[in-house]
Order: C-alpha cells, then sequence, then structure tokens
C-alpha cells in the first residue's frame, strides 16, 4: 500500500489537476565544491563556454516561441537576460575561476553567483535589489545547459504543476502559454495578484503550502485540489479514481453552464443585473467575447509595465488598448489607469518606489504613484482619450483616498484633452470618469466620491485588507481575510447607498463579486452591476436566475441590523442557501 501525503494549503483558484510536479528553483545553484587537473582547464573552460553559448540559443529559442500579440514586453524581458550573458561578470570572471583555482565550471559559477548577489543584496535601491533575481534566472539557464549532455531544450512544462516558493504576476505571465496544469505556492494569498492572475488564466492554483518544495520531488504525480486548498502526492488508486471522476465532473458542469451564454441575468422577479468581466490579458478578450458579457468592469492596464526594462511610450499604451477595445467589438470597456506599487512591483525602476518598501501596500502605489509621476501617467491618459474615439471607454482610478486625487486627474485630463487636439488628434467625446472605492476613508465618504464621479467601482481585495489591516499577500494571517466581516459589510451598504442616492451607478469589481456564496448577498445589499473573471461568469449569472432580489432583499435587511448579532453566521448561509450555490462539484 503507498502512503498517501497531503499538504495543506489556501485555495486559490478552483479547480483539480493532476500532473507531474516541476520544481521551480531559483538561487538554488547545487554545485558542490570540486577541484579539477590542471590538465583538464582548457577542456573545463570550453564546456562552460558551450554552455553560456546554448543557455544563449536557447533564450532566442524561447523568444521566437512568443505569440505576435505579446511579443514586445515578453521579448525585452529575455533581451535583457541575452544581454547578460555577453557580461564580463557572468561569463568572463568565472572562466577566471577555472583557469586560476582549478574550479570545475559550476563551482567557478556558483561562486561568482554568490558574490554578485552579495553585491545587489546589500544594495538600498529596491529596484537594484530585485535584479538579484536576474542573476539568478541567466546563472540558471547556464548551470542547466551545463548538465545538459543532449541539445539543449527548453523543459516542457505542458501539463505540468509548477511548484515554486512564491511566484510574482510577472512569472505568473511568462508561462501563461506554457499549458502549465496548475500552480502550488509555498506562500502568497488567494487575494494576492499572483493568485488573481491564475484564476483568470483558469489554471488550479493552491498556495501558502508550507515547505512544499521540500517534500515534493520533481517528476513526482501531484493532485491540486484547488477547490479544497490541498496538495496531495503519492496517492493510491482509489483517490486517483476519485479525483479523476471530480475533474469529469467539474467538465460536465462547465458544459451544463455554456447554455447559459446569451441568456440574461435577471431573477426569478425580474431584477436586471449587469454582468461585466474583468481582464488584464490579451487571451482574456476571446474568452469575455464569448460569454457575451455586458461590459468589461475592470481592465488591469499594470501587466503592460510588467517584464520589461522601461515604461511604456504613449504610442504603446494606445497600441495595447487599441487591440483590447477592437477586440472585443464594441463590449463598453472601464480602463483603470496603473495600480502598480504593493505585489506589482515593476521591473524597471521607478523613482520613488524605494520609499515604500516598508509598507508597500501602504505607500506609492496606484494613483499615488501616478501623481507623483506625470511622466509615467500623462502617457497613459492620453492614450485612452485616443483610444475612446474607437469605442466605449470609461476610465477608472484606483485606490482613491481623498477627492484632491479626482480633481488632480481631472485636470490633467483636461490637459490631455487640449493636447491632443492641439496635436490634431481624434479623441473620444465621452469618457466618464469613475473611481475604485478601495480604501476605508473613500468608503466612508463614498456620498462625496459619488457627487464627483460618473460611477464608483468596489475593489473588494483592498477594502478588506486596508479595514482589517491585513496584508492580502501574506499567508500569516490569510485566515483574517474575511469579506462578510461586519466592517466590510457596512461600508459595501454604505457605498452601494451612496450611488443609488446620487444615481451614480456602482459595481464591484473585486474577487468578492464573483464569490458563488456571497452573489445572493450583494445582491440582497442593492447591488445590480458585478465584475468578476470571466471563468466565474456563468456561475454568477446561474445564481442570478435561481433567486429573488426581493426576498433576498428583506433578509439582508434584517442582517445588517443585526450585525454584532451572533445568528449573523447562521443569517448569513441562510442567504447563501437561497440559491443552489454548491451546485459546482
Ligand atoms: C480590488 O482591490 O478589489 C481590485 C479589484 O483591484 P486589485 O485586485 O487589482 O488591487
Ligand atoms: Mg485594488
Amino acid at each position: 500500500m503507498t502512503l498517501c501525503c497531503m499538504g495543506i494549503g489556501i485555495a486559490a483558484t478552483r479547480g483539480i489537476a493532476i500532473g507531474e510536479a516541476h520544481l521551480l528553483q531559483r538561487g538554488s545553484v547545487d554545485a558542490a565544491p570540486r577541484f579539477i587537473d590542471k590538465s583538464d582547464i582548457p577542456a573545463e573552460i570550453n564546456r562552460f563556454r558551450q554552455a553560456v553559448s546554448d543557455a544563449r540559443s536557447q533564450l532566442f529559442e524561447v523568444r521566437e516561441k512568443i505569440p505576435e500579440s505579446t511579443r514586445s514586453d515578453i521579448a525585452a524581458f529575455i533581451d535583457a537576460h541575452m544581454l547578460m550573458l555577453d557580461d564580463t561578470a557572468l561569463v568572463e570572471v568565472p572562466i577566471n575561476h577555472i583557469r586560476e583555482r582549478c574550479c570545475s565550471a559550476e563551482w567557478a559559477l556558483k561562486i561568482q553567483r554568490d558574490a554578485l548577489v552579495q553585491v545587489f543584496e546589500a544594495m538600498e535601491d529596491s529596484y537594484l535589489r530585485t535584479r538579484k533575481d536576474d542573476v539568478d534566472h541567466v546563472v540558471n539557464q547556464i548551470h542547466q545547459a551545463l548538465h545538459s549532455d543532449e541539445e539543449m531544450e527548453q523543459p516542457d512544462l505542458r501539463g505540468k504543476v509548477i511548484l515554486a516558493r512564491d511566484l510574482t504576476p510577472a512569472d505568473t505571465i511568462l508561462m501563461r502559454h506554457l499549458g502549465i496544469a496548475a500552480f502550488v505556492t509555498e506562500t502568497g494569498g488567494p487575494m494576492s495578484h499572483t493568485a488573481i492572475l491564475a484564476r483568470s488564466l483558469g489554471i488550479p492554483a493552491v498556495v501558502g503550502v508550507r515547505h512544499a518544495t521540500r517534500y515534493m520531488r520533481n517528476g513526482e504525480r501531484i493532485i491540486v485540489d484547488g477547490d479544497r486548498g490541498v496538495v496531495l502526492v503519492s496517492t493510491d488508486e482509489t483517490i486517483l479514481a476519485h479525483y479523476r471522476r471530480r475533474i469529469e465532473a467539474g467538465q460536465q458542469h462547465a458544459l451544463e453552464l455554456q447554455r447559459l451564454v446569451g441568456e440574461p441575468a435577471v431573477t426569478v422577479d425580474g431584477t436586471g443585473v449587469r454582468l461585466m468581466a474583468n481582464i488584464e490579458l490579451p487571451e482574456d478578450i476571446e474568452a469575455t467575447r464569448s460569454l457575451a458579457v455586458d461590459g468589461v468592469g475592470l481592465y488591469r492596464t499594470e501587466y503592460i509595465f510588467m517584464n520589461r526594462d522601461h515604461p511604456p511610450d504613449e504610442e504603446e499604451h494606445y497600441q495595447a488598448y487599441l487591440r483590447v477595445v477592437e477586440g472585443l467589438g464594441g463590449i463598453p470597456i472601464t480602463i483603470r489607469t496603473l495600480d502598480l506599487g504593493a505585489d506589482k512591483q515593476l521591473y524597471g525602476h521607478l523613482p520613488g518606489q524605494d520609499r515604500s518598501v516598508c509598507n508597500p501596500a501602504l505607500g506609492l502605489r496606484a494613483i499615488r504613484l501616478c501623481l507623483k509621476e506625470p511622466g509615467l501617467f500623462y502617457p497613459q491618459l492620453r492614450a485612452i482619450l485616443r483610444v475612446a474615439e474607437h469605442g466605449p471607454v470609461r476610465i477608472m482610478i484606483p485606490m482613491l483616498s481623498n477627492l484632491w486625487e479626482v480633481y488632480q486627474v481631472k485636470s490633467m485630463l483636461e490637459e490631455a484633452r487640449t493636447s491632443l487636439a492641439d496635436d490634431g488628434e481624434s479623441i473620444g467625446a465621452e469618457v466618464p470618469v469613475g473611481g475604485m472605492i478601495e480604501v476605508p476613508a473613500a468608503a466612508l465618504s463614498a456620498d462625496a466620491f459619488a457627487r464627483e464621479l460618473d460611477f464608483l467601482s468596489i475593489g473588494t481585495n483592498d477594502l478588506i485588507q486596508y479595514t482589517l489591516a491585513i496584508d492580502r499577500v501574506d499567508d500569516e494571517i490569510n485566515y483574517l481575510y474575511d469579506p462578510v466581516h461586519p466592517s466590510v459589510l457596512r461600508l459595501i451598504k454604505m457605498v452601494i447607498d451612496a450611488g443609488n442616492s446620487h444615481q451614480v451607478p456602482v459595481s464591484m469589481c473585486g474577487e468578492m463579486a464573483g464569490d458563488p456564496q456571497l452573489i445572493p448577498l450583494l445582491l440582497g445589499m442593492g447591488l445590480r452591476e458585478f465584475s468578476m473573471q470571466p471563468g466565474a461568469l456563468l456561475e454568477a449569472k446561474k445564481i442570478i436566475r435561481e433567486v429573488d432580489s426581493g426576498e433576498l432583499t428583506t433578509m439582508v435587511s434584517d442582517l445588517m441590523s443585526r450585525l454584532d448579532d451572533s445568528r449573523t453566521a447562521a443569517m448569513l448561509s441562510q442567504i447563501a442557501n437561497t440559491a443552489n450555490v454548491d451546485s459546482a462539484p
């Protein structure tokens, strides 16, 4: 009998996957000290040079495989690594070590890697500190090449389960075309931007599995249960058969949901709901179109900035948005202005980012960074105004905390309009400006924001993080992340009510909006616009079509008057159960 071993983590993306583990190692070149004979030095130097050249060919091969639609950003990232392969520090210094110290090529490479990483780690500048990841990336590439007897080949990750200590959103983007079956990480929370990206790609993911990379081996068969947040290894046939049945049931359920495409999102008592998609990557466009959604409620633009050395210029912004707007074929889109900072760090340097490293989520992030760095923000505003000529576009500002920020953006937009007109550029006539309510201060002042803005969108991922004072990417305190905490519910209700009293549409684009357990509650609170990752839309529509909004309004108003009561949990589950929310296997 085989012994099954289980790793418990946090469910980040629903779904089950079974695949071979691929351990993603960074900075872990394992080279034991090994001296070589003096007579072997020339051959060892040749072996090292050959490995550098193989690593370069391999990077070139990867670069060639990048689809045209995403070529510029990822290609720039790979170009930077190719350039490093020409750098004396990485190529000539190890050769000197081989020659002078009689080290093996692997050991020489490791000595130089450790020396370089030490220098980067000691740097005060946070951007320069992150460059040590590049060193590791390139060193690993050479190291792998040293160990390959045959032709160098990029490991085939199709169907593999990626095991990593952590993954950045930038890593996830780079791996998105590789057919990965699932992600398992040792750290991170389900609301981290990496987890959100995995959801958007429909890749099952479990995060916060402590010591996963220590206990699971490369090539081992792994079951990832993204519904329950567990990872299983060394499973016997009975467990395997159980999970295979669940995969089949999941596929069957997805097929049944497909029947709802094109059907209206209307409750049984006739209340219409606007269902919109959150998009971030070019591949989301097709998914969004095929679901016939009412709009895009959140287009996260910061991914345009990742995996590259310098920020995009106006034309790059414009071309990226044009592809999306044209791809959507007339579906209204809400373009959110840059929300960099916190766990979405730039690859290239941004002045000012260093100041917020101690507490990045509370620092120079989103609109704060944009107003501080108009050189970064202004080209984006101009590009959005230009693209509005080609389709229904709205602008949304993230992380507002006071009205001054709204006035500043409006005045920059005016300036951009004037300068575009002076340049003879045509721009869209109507570009509504809305704001994200994701800081408690903004929720408490929702009334004032509703007076100044054309629409509001509740960003619950951050609203919960800031209200409950818990870092959304920290798995240690993830147990405190509570979307139905009385304070969170009160703030959400305040925003919905403020929007209603000013006839300003209010939507929700945080992950809470796509949670099947919470949709009836939000409907009962009066929310009529939901925006979520495309994969969650049909399940949401199914729920909306099963519930009675009048009945929910009564139940939720009762709940809101007894939020601190011991019966809250029972009332919440009664509300959730008004729909058949557990129908997903
Ligand atoms: C949010 O905070 O809820 C949100 C939608 O924005 P993001 O997850 O990109 O921070
Ligand atoms: Mg946010």
